[in-house]
């Protein structure tokens, strides 16, 4: 028999939760369809475990370098790795509690523990149950990509999901990827007291970011001794003794690393080849990602596609803006658009980076007059202080209408400091706004108007010499 509601949500990720809650408290009679784990991959295999396991990575940077600021522990520094582990399961079990505890209590959802797949435009099934909605929000997330690099089946490898079962020391693990999943991990784990080797297959760390940021960021791994291979052409894979040989370059310098562990951090794909989606006749892009338009509505009328597997957002907080979005459509006749959204994240290594608008090199290719304001972290006082003085801060600004065009904080709070130039954005104010601001002292952010003071024409890019 088909159960009837008025929407299904697929998929208990950063979005489906929070609109279910309020479809259901607009009195729909909401299904609510999870197949693993509430909270989806934020809660259970990324932001939130591996920002609990960077916090016990920090403690135990602090403990080894104590006696620069005049704290001398005496003997061994150890990282229990199971006490790791068991405080960030802890602190990962609560927020999945909370969040189905929550779900199940209110009496408009009706949660369904299965596989979701469509069966036409109207009709999934879980399991052998059949479900029927005029409305489906798709929220299926996404997951890591195992590349197609020779070997790579014939070893053991981690993932981001595999990683929060890890509760002991890898002697040396040898991460796969210089991005942002694979920059976290491997510091937290050099932290722990690993030895790290970073592979990457570009010329420099965090390629999207400008080369500065990728010069400092791999600056601050190298300071701790991570060991980098840039320009890795050949990765390959194979058993060596009781550990891993993971190929790196077929021309220069040692070809292989020696890891006992490796971890792939390469990218991810859509959780959408096993939804059905074409029988349900919604379209796809060619790498998975639900086709949308700026309101989130598929291809077929009354589906939707929220978070990672809709392409236009990779982060918890571009999920649930998502959720905003379709929400505010739907329910409060109020437009929104995933166009009005401005580009902002972190990168959570420590000191970390936070980014909001263009980059640099996107603001050259925008083809407009470009002013850039730039300060190393030795040259800001609360850095100094706290002893943490590599990064810079960098804003860009259109010199003709004095709007900020992008900006980045790599430094001691950057992940926060970044908020003061992405608000002012979205007031869509003029820079000068900031300058004439009084910030508090003495902190990293009260810099940015100083920054804001300083602005010179953006230099052109010196020639390449071949
Ligand atoms: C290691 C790591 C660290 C990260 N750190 C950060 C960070 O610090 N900040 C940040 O903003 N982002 C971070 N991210 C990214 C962030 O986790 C994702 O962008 C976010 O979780 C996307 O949420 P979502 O709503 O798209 O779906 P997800 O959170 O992926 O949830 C999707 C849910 O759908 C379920 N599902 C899938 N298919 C089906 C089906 N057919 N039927 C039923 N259920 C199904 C899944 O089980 C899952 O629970 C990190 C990611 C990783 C991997």
């Amino acid at each position: 028999m088909i159960k009837r509601y008025d929407a299904i949500i697929i998929g208990a990720g950063q979005a489906g939760p929070s609109l279910a809650d309020k479809l259901a408290g607009a009195g729909m009679k909401v299904a609510f369809v999870e197949r693993k784990k509430f909270g989806g991959t934020c809660v259970n295999n990324g932001c939130t475990p591996t920002k609990a396991m960077v916090a016990s990575a920090y403690a135990a940077h602090l403990a080894r370098t104590g006696s620069e600021y005049g704290v001398n522990i005496d003997g061994e520094i150890r990282v229990d790795m199971k006490k790791v582990k068991a405080r960030k399961d802890a602190i990962v079990a609560a927020s999945v509690n909370s969040l189905e505890t929550w779900l199940r209590g209110n009496p408009n959802i009706a949660v369904y523990l299965g596989h979701a797949r469509f069966e036409s435009a109207s009709e999934i099934s879980v399991g052998d149950e059949r479900l029927t909605a005029s409305k489906i929000f798709i929220n299926v997330g996404g997951r890591a990509v195992v590349p197609d690099m020779p070997g790579v089946n014939e070893v053991p490898h981690l993932n981001n999901s595999s990683m929060m079962d890890v509760d002991f020391l890898p002697r040396h693990l040898v991460v796969v990827g210089g991005s942002y999943i694979g920059l976290e991990f491997g510091q937290m784990f050099r932290r722990f007291g690993s030895e790290v080797t970073i592979v990457e297959m570009s010329s420099r760390l965090i390629k999207r970011e400008d080369e500065d940021v990728s010069q400092a960021v791999l600056e601050i791994m190298e300071k701790e001794g991570i060991r980098l291979r840039l320009s890795a052409k050949c990765i390959a894979f194979r058993k060596s003794g009781d550990g891993i040989a993971v190929g790196v370059d077929c021309e220069n310098g040692d070809k292989e690393v020696f890891g006992s562990h490796v971890l792939l951090a390469v990218g991810r794909r859509p959780n959408t080849d096993d939804l059905g989606l074409e029988k349900a006749g919604v379209a796809v892009d060619k790498h998975g990602y639900i086709a949308v338009d700026d309101q989130l509505r598929a291809n077929v009328p009354g589906v939707w596609a929220l978070g990672d597997c809709n392409g236009k957002g990779a982060f918890t907080h571009t999920s649930y803006n998502d959720f905003e979005i379709v929400a505010a459509n739907l329910l409060a006749n109020a437009p929104r658009r995933v166009s009005d959204r401005i580009a902002t994240y972190g990168l959570f290594v420590d000191p970390p980076l936070g980014r909001a608008g263009m980059t640099e090199a996107e603001a050259r290719a925008s083809g407009r007059k470009i002013l850039v304001g730039k300060r190393p972290m030795t040259r800001v006082s609360r850095a100094i202080e706290k002893g943490e003085t590599q990064g810079f801060m960098k804003i860009m600004v259109d010199a003709e209408t004095n709007e900020i065009l992008g900006a980045a904080v790599l430094g001691p709070g950057g992940d926060e400091a970044i908020h003061c130039v992405l608000d002012v954005m979205y007031a869509r104010g003029a820079y000068n706004v900031i300058q004439r601001a009084v910030h508090i002292h003495p902190t990293v952010a009260e810099l940015i108007p100083t920054i804001l003071g300083e602005l010179k024409p953006l230099e052109p890019v010196p020639a390449r010499t071949a």
